[in-house]
């Protein structure tokens, strides 16, 4: 068993380091992780430049490998080549914060594990519902044993081809820790608020900031689960169509009149 354990915090983050851990009592570990912090950084390929990596030292003495690409590039980076031995799973994080509904499309957590899923690869996203504004180190001991049971349970069953987990975990000691529950993805309120200010030589500038997320918990959803002290485990896949929208708009009338017409036409 050979698992690439990625993030998109950092090779130095500590949920990389707890996640290694805990896969190495289950097989063997290749950690490739970003340089730097890629949060929120999303499915990214970098083309428009080259990769360059290099071997660095986790906390516990322990080799890692830093490319200076994103998250999913760091994925692909190994799964392309890279490391010539097979991997047999890509486990991502843990990610200090909750990747919750909409979270997947920006997170760099669960697009490694994305990417896993388009080169053919079992991926899982690890997250811990941290407290907000928490100071000082965070325990990732329990959610790195989640992790490794969800990891032992996975491959006890095999995932279904194409499919990824994203997987959040309460905050807290495992004693607390209600139990495991498949959700489906539930509703983040986002409170963005564009902060417009001006720099030392007189020009606008702009951040988005404003309030973390909330989100509705909702039953069977991964918020509600998370609300309720369960480990959310949500199957994804990439398939992003809209199924219903798609079979009612294949009966409106797309013909667009004589000039166009020629050359447009809906299956
Ligand atoms: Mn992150």
């Amino acid at each position: 068993m050979h698992i690439l354990v990625t993030n998109d915090d950092g090779v130095a983050a500590p949920g990389l380091l707890a996640l290694a851990r805990a896969m190495r009592q289950i097989g063997q570990v290749s950690v490739l992780a970003p340089d730097r912090n890629w949060s929120g950084g999303g499915h990214v390929k970098t083309i428009d430049r080259p990769l360059r990596i290099k071997e660095v030292m986790l906390a516990d003495g322990s080799v890692a490998m830093a490319a200076d690409g994103a998250p999913s590039d760091c994925v692909a980076l190994a799964l392309l080549g890279f490391l010539p031995e097979k991997v047999d799973l890509v486990v991502s994080g843990i990610n200090p914060m909750p990747n919750l509904g909409h979270d997947v499309t920006y997170s760099g957590t669960v697009t490694a594990a994305m990417e896993a899923v388009i080169w053919g690869h079992s991926g899982i996203a690890f997250s811990l519902d941290s407290p907000e504004n928490h100071l000082g180190v965070l325990d990732y001991g329990p959610a790195a044993e989640i992790a490794r049971r969800v990891v032992e349970i996975v491959l006890m069953n095999s995932l279904p081809a194409g499919i990824l987990l994203n997987v959040n975990i309460p905050y807290g000691p495992l004693s607390e820790i209600q139990g495991i529950r498949m959700t489906r993805q539930g509703l983040r309120v986002y409170r963005d608020r564009l902060d417009q200010r001006v720099d030392p030589r007189g020009r606008p500038y702009f951040w988005i900031g404003g309030e973390a997320p909330t989100g509705i918990p909702e039953p069977g959803t991964d918020v509600g689960a998370l609300s309720e002290g369960y480990v959310s485990i949500t199957p994804l896949q990439l398939d992003l169509t809209a199924y219903p929208a798609l079979h009612r708009m294949k009966t409106w009338q797309w013909e667009m009149g004589e000039k166009l017409g020629e050359h447009v036409t809906a299956a």
